[in-house]
């Protein structure tokens, strides 16, 4: 979240945010400012982090209601995968906070966070800072659930992988995503020659390792008709992955620009998907939708539904206002609707198990 604090000169630095009767006062030397010089001060509330530059521009690193950590390393990516919500310009420009700030960020946050994820971009292409930022995050929270975000292909490197090992967090799940069943299709979708054969190698090195892994099956219009054979090489080759998680697409960045290439219809994304989703649950490997709107899915999958769209990028058509679900639906992404306008189908009778 973005916020601009009018005639702001304190200089670049990380803040909690804490609410003083009308100003927020930023920092341990009691430097405030008044809300109404804020835009998007409604957003804020006590306890949140913010990283703030010198021309007043802020941006919510951690929001104290969700409770939810985002340790965001960097945006660059070693891929450029065609349906990718990022864009080039920010894939190219986006470097993330100073090492000192990032670390810096993990020591505030509030030892009772409820779920921390490690992203980017991809995380491991800082990665001195990267191995830091495990060690530390294991250091302050033994207990705690956390995900890392990555492409893998730095995993399959055997020097970084026995270091990544001697930093992970103990309750550490790794989701790495899989495009394709062969190296020809999983490479044409991260344009990057060789990652299927170093992604590969990261999934076996982290399933010998037993470190929970979660793959990812993005759904494009790629991909769509090879996602029986994707089911069949997870079963094959990583039958002790804890999770297979399909997902729907955000169209921004890449995925805007290659739309006519990439975008499939939610339903018919469904449809391709739903035998795949039978085997692998079949071979008992557990299996999530993100970002489908329920109405796209038959009722008896509601239950693998998962409320993945951030609120503030949910939104849902004028239909939807007469849909007995809304409440348990996941809705659309925002940019969705820049790009198609989607069909819904309102559900007038409660036919699922979901409550
Ligand atoms: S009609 Fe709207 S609220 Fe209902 S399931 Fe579909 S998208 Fe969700």
């Amino acid at each position: 979240m973005n916020l601009f604090l009018r005639d702001y000169y304190g200089g670049t630095r990380l803040v909690r945010v804490k609410l003083v009767g009308q100003s927020l006062c930023l920092g341990e030397d009691g430097y405030s400012v008044p809300l109404a010089q804020i835009n998007g001060a409604e957003y804020l509330g006590n306890g949140d982090i913010l990283t703030i530059a010198e021309d007043g521009v802020a941006f919510r690193l951690y929001s104290n209601q969700e409770h939810d950590a985002a340790i965001f390393i960097t945006g660059h990516c070693n891929s450029n995968c065609i349906m990718c919500p990022t864009s080039d310009g920010e894939r190219q420009t986006s470097y993330g906070l100073p090492d000192e700030a990032l670390l810096a960020y993990v020591d505030m946050l509030p030892a009772d966070v409820t779920h921390i994820a490690v992203t980017g971009g991809e995380p491991t292409l800082r990665p001195a800072l990267f191995l830091q930022v495990m060690s530390k995050v294991a250091a302050r929270f033994p207990g705690k659930e956390v995900l890392l975000l990555t492409n893998g292909r730095s995993l399959s490197v055997n020097s970084f992988f026995a270091k990544f090992i001697e930093n992970c967090p103990p309750h550490l799940c790794v989701a790495v995503p899989l495009h394709g069943d062969t190296a020809e299709l999983h490479d044409c979708i991260t344009r990057a020659p060789g990652s299927f054969k170093q992604t590969d190698r990261a999934l076996k090195n982290l399933l010998q390792a037993n470190i929970p892994v979660e793959i990812r099956v993005v759904i494009t219009k790629l991909n769509y008709l090879h996602l029986g054979q994707i089911a069949d090489r997870i079963i094959e080759s990583y039958p002790t992955a804890r999770t297979v998680n399909f997902i729907g697409l955000e169209t921004r960045g890449n995925c805007a620009k290659n739309f006519s290439q990439v975008y499939l219809g939610h339903r018919k994304a469904f449809m391709a998907m739903k035998s795949a989703v039978n085997k692998l649950i079949a071979a008992g490997i557990n299996v999530s939708l993100y970002n489908f709107p329920l109405c796209s899915v038959d009722a008896g999958y509601w239950e693998i539904c998962r409320r993945s769209i951030s609120p503030e990028k949910i939104r849902y058509p004028k239909a939807c206002a007469s849909c007995q679900v809304k409440k348990l639906c996941g809705g659309f992404f925002n940019t969705t609707f820049s790009m198609v306008k989607p069909k819904v189908r309102p559900i007038q009778k409660e036919k699922g198990s979901l409550s």
